[in-house]
């Protein structure tokens, strides 16, 4: 059976199959596993560039999408806008077909979750995000050439902040939002791509693919300060 690390273009950073550190996803886990067993069910590993420069840090699977094929994304409605900007932006190679055997590769681009094991209803608990933080930790420290990490959705701007050194009270998350870590990584949040934040129009496919043409534009110029609150540890450093 395979693992999320034989997944993974980071295998050291991901967690077992079994991973046990949080008893209501691993109960939740293996009830999908019992009423699904064709499915993936366990933690969802990175997908993407080892090479990466653009690390994008989603929330915790979806259950018929992550969960269902194994790659973050794959098979639910979030995937369809997320897939669909990565390619305009140059950032994948191949024809995104909602399928982890699609043949999609990302290239300048990895796709992380703050939490990798399916949440009920959506809703990772704090204990359950703390719990997991770790392998986000090692996946960015296994990481060295990213440079910009885009965060969609509050949950995992604060995770990635807290990856990056920034203090949370210091990085409110907003959509577009920017803040620069002290060696220099920029973090953008956005708005989650979820259908129901399409749905009720707080996101649209522009404002979604402004934040990937600022990823971009950032890689090459760095922060400006244009939309950025610099963090205090910068200040200071
Ligand atoms: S969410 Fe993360 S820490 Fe919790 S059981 Fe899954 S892999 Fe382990």
């Amino acid at each position: 059976m395979l693992t999320p690390a034989d997944l993974s273009p980071i295998p050291s950073a991901e967690a077992l199959r079994d991973c046990p550190l949080c008893p209501r996803l691993v109960a939740f886990r293996e009830q999908c596993r019992a009423e699904h067993p064709s499915w993936w069910n366990a933690p969802v590993p990175a997908f993407g560039d080892p090479e990466a420069w653009l690390a994008i840090v989603g929330l915790a699977p979806g259950k018929q999408g992550a969960n269902r094929t194994g790659r973050p994304f794959t098979g639910d409605f979030a995937g369809e806008l997320l897939y669909a900007t990565l390619a305009k932006y140059g950032l994948s190679d191949g024809t995104y077909a909602a399928d982890r055997g699609d043949g999609l590769k990302l290239t300048g681009a990895i796709i992380l979750n703050a939490v990798k094991c399916l949440p009920p209803a959506n809703k990772p608990e704090p204990g359950e995000i703390a719990n997991c933080r770790m392998f986000l930790h090692a996946s960015l420290a296994a990481l060295p050439t990213v440079r910009v990490i885009v965060a969609l959705g509050q949950i995992a701007h604060v995770a990635a902040a807290r990856a990056l050194g920034l203090k949370p009270a210091a990085t409110k998350f907003a959509h577009a939002a920017e803040h620069v870590a002290k060696d220099g990584r920029i973090l953008l949040s956005s708005y989650h791509c979820s259908r129901y934040n399409q749905n009720t129009k707080r996101l649209d496919a522009a404002m979604f693919e402004a934040v990937f043409a600022r990823a971009v534009e950032a890689r090459t110029h760095g922060s400006d300060g244009r939309v950025a609150q610099i963090d205090s540890g910068r200040e200071q450093a």
